[in-house]
């Protein structure tokens, strides 16, 4: 089934491959970068940042050699800034541990400052061309479907756990292009086998898929399948959440000169004084804010 299934994803995805300008380049600083922005930040709002910050840290060296802060600083409109913190580590790292070079073994890569087992593969895949699967949320979701007929409500079997798939998702990569598989199963995640409306209609899985087939089989083999409805709650509004507040106070500091303390004063949006000093001590711990004897703040120098 791998071979089938590859050559279909592969031939559907040539003319229809989402441009990117961190697709363009196998640079595995550069992939590595793109792949830690990549992991909570969407691929289109990447893009631009992504350009900026290899165009200001080419090389892991470049990177180790400046400040926390100045890390922070370039991370700005990128979010979870704890992701520059770790990154800058990672660049240290690779500078200390392998000569400046980004290992290609992904076992050697997950030992990284921020590097997870998704992340290690993906660098692994597309910058090396490595044979192995990178499960992000899109490619675990395609190949559970197709394999597992994960999450429709026809699926009479166990919901498979990351191990099984990672096993599948190996198997059906083997004798692929690391890189063409990996990106075109990601654009397939992204734009066809959607979360809550996946398009098999336009799939070119679809006579391999055994969601699709469940779903033919449920409410006859024209009707388009859906996933089992979720019970979804209403989300909190962003500006009473924690993250919102960090972001907030990160921006704060970033916004003053270099190696200056400041003192962080309330309340900000609906957050009380204490709510405040509960983050600024957060950020501290997370290594993106230093504080001085007084209570003041500044970004790492
Ligand atoms: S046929 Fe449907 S469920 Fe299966 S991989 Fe394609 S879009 Fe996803």
């Amino acid at each position: 089934m791998g071979t089938a299934l590859a050559h279909r994803l592969l031939s559907w995805h040539r003319p229809v491959a989402r441009q990117f300008a961190f697709r363009a380049t196998t640079d595995p600083w550069a992939v590595l970068v793109s792949e830690v922005m990549l992991q909570q930040t969407q691929a289109p709002r990447v893009e631009r940042h992504w350009i900026a910050f290899i165009g200001r840290y080419p090389t892991p060296d470049a990177l180790a050699h400046a400040s926390v802060g100045d890390a922070i600083r370039s991370w700005q409109g990128l979010g979870y800034n704890r992701r520059a913190v770790r990154l800058r580590e990672t660049a240290v790292a690779i500078v200390e541990r392998h000569d400046g070079q980004v290992p290609w073994d992904p076992t050697e890569l997950a030992t990284l400052p921020g590097i997870g087992p998704y992340t290690a593969r993906a660098i692994a895949a597309i910058a090396f061309g490595a044979p192995v699967a990178a499960l992000d949320t899109n490619i675990r979701r395609v190949v559970g479907r197709v394999m597992h007929g994960h999450g429709h409500a026809a699926d009479p079997g166990p919901i498979p756990g990351p191990a099984r798939v990672q096993v599948d998702a190996d198997a059906l990569l083997e004798g692929s292009d690391p890189r063409a598989w990996t990106l075109a199963a990601m654009d397939l995640g992204a734009t066809i086998c959607r979360p809550r409306t996946p398009r098999c209609d336009a799939c070119p899985l679809v006579e391999l898929c055994r969601f699709a087939a469940h779903a033919a089989m449920a409410a006859g083999a024209t009707a388009v399948p859906r996933p089992a409805p979720r019970a979804v709650s209403p989300a909190p509004s962003f500006e009473t959440t924690n993250r919102w507040l960090r972001g907030r106070l990160v921006e704060a500091l970033r916004s003053i000169p270099p190696g200056e303390w400041t003192a962080i004063a309330g309340p900000i949006g609906r957050h009380s004084q204490q709510a405040i000093a509960a983050a600024v001590q957060d950020l501290r711990r997370d290594g993106i804010v230093e504080m001085d004897g007084e209570g003041r703040a500044r970004l790492p120098v």
